[in-house]
């Protein structure tokens, strides 16, 4: 058996190997490194995909949530509501554009933005919420919405972890996550759902301005060549990293697929176990499963059951240890331990298990072993 990994990314590779090799063969024959017709095809196979009107390919998914608050030019005293429970990308970008970030606390189920405590959150600063669809589940977007029309606030969904996922309106519509909002930003890190073989991200909008506004930015500001209108940055995609992904987003879907399959064997067998609370599914979002995350109960040692697994070469991994309102870095936001017990506890207690595109059933039933042997021992 192949060594058990968080994310077969060489597996993978060697699936797609031909496809990606003939692809990279264009960008390197025609030396079009940036900018090139690969750029403008993944682009535009990626908006047919999500059904949304303008992608923007960026150079990470850090810099695509930037530059959506940049093309915004919000005053100074700007405050960006934003779950306390989120990698911190979402929040540094915030806080490094001089704009406050307010934590809003999360679901003790979907990990995902409360909407009761972002209404209490709202003050007469803020501008934008930013709903980030954890390990790959909409947040709850149509209250979310409701929410921010009512008090005039733009929605930037961070979608990193869920591109692909539909989320299902009451009327029974759907929309790809990433294109509900003003704006969406995701990532194509290599571990991410669809990811390429470096740094890329992208963002994706329905609105016309706004999408001549990012488009500028990412480029230096500059509308006309050498002409800056407004601060920008060098940002932007490059083209043997779209040649991976024009090939990889042929197989989204399927790859979702297999990762709900996996997702499924793991829900299977965990619910046995009175000590593991599996994810919880809600009624108006597909999952996408970028992490397959459990909660443990109150008397289960998280470190001994991790080190416990690597003991017999099963990783886990802790997604996140701690919440960003009590990061060093955030600490002048003046935020306290107890002020977001949902998230806190969630620390505490969350468990990530391997789950991937190649994961074979012998693969996972040595994991499933593994955590229910630490737990009934
Ligand atoms: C990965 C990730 C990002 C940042 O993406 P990069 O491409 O690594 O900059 C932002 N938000 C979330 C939720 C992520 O998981």
């Amino acid at each position: 058996m192949e060594k058990i990994q968080m994310v077969d990314l060489i597996g993978q590779y060697a699936k797609i190997k031909e496809e990606i090799r003939i692809e990279f063969d264009r960008v390197l024959d025609s030396a079009a490194f940036i900018n090139g017709p690969l750029v403008r095809e993944f682009q535009s196979n990626l908006e047919d995909y999500l059904g949304v009107k303008h992608v923007i390919p960026c150079a990470n998914g850090t810099d695509a949530l930037q530059v959506i608050m940049m093309a915004h030019d919000f005053p100074k005293d700007a405050e960006i509501l934003v779950p306390s429970y989120t990698y911190v990308a979402t929040v540094e970008v915030i806080a490094l554009l001089g704009l406050k970030p307010v934590f809003v606390e999360v679901y003790p189920d979907s990990f995902n933005i409360d909407i009761e405590d972002l209404q209490t959150k709202i003050t007469k600063n803020s501008v934008a919420i930013v709903p980030v669809h954890l390990y790959g589940q909409c947040a709850d977007m149509e209250r979310l919405i409701t929410v921010a029309q009512s008090h005039d606030l733009l929605v930037f969904e961070d979608t990193a972890q869920a591109i692909g996922a539909n989320y299902i309106f009451t009327n029974g519509e759907t929309a790809r996550a990433g294109t509900i909002g003003d704006a969406g930003a995701t990532s194509f890190f290599p571990a991410k759902n669809l990811g390429c073989y470096g740094d890329g991200g992208a963002i994706f909008t329905n609105d016309d301005k706004l999408a001549a506004k990012i488009r500028m930015i990412v480029n230096h500001g500059q509308g006309k060549r050498y002409y800056h209108d407004s601060i920008g940055v060098n940002s932007r995609l490059d083209s043997l990293q779209a040649a991976v992904l024009k090939v990889k987003l042929k197989y989204l879907d399927s790859y979702s697929e297999a990762r709900r399959t996996v997702a499924d064997r793991y829900d299977l067998a965990f619910s046995q176990s009175d000590k593991i609370t599996t994810p919880f599914r809600s009624h108006f979002s597909t999952h996408v499963f970028h992490q397959y995350t459990i909660k443990l109960a109150d008397d289960v040692d998280r470190n001994e059951l991790s080190t416990f697994l690597s003991d017999r070469n099963i990783p886990s991994m802790i997604y996140y240890p701690v919440p960003n309102h009590l990061q060093k870095a955030y600490t002048y936001f003046g935020y306290r331990n107890g002020d977001f017990p949902v998230t806190e506890d969630l620390c505490s207690r969350v468990i990530s298990f391997p789950i991937h595109t190649e994961m074979d059933v012998e693969q996972q039933k040595v994991i499933i072993d593994g955590v229910l042997g630490y737990l009934t021992s």
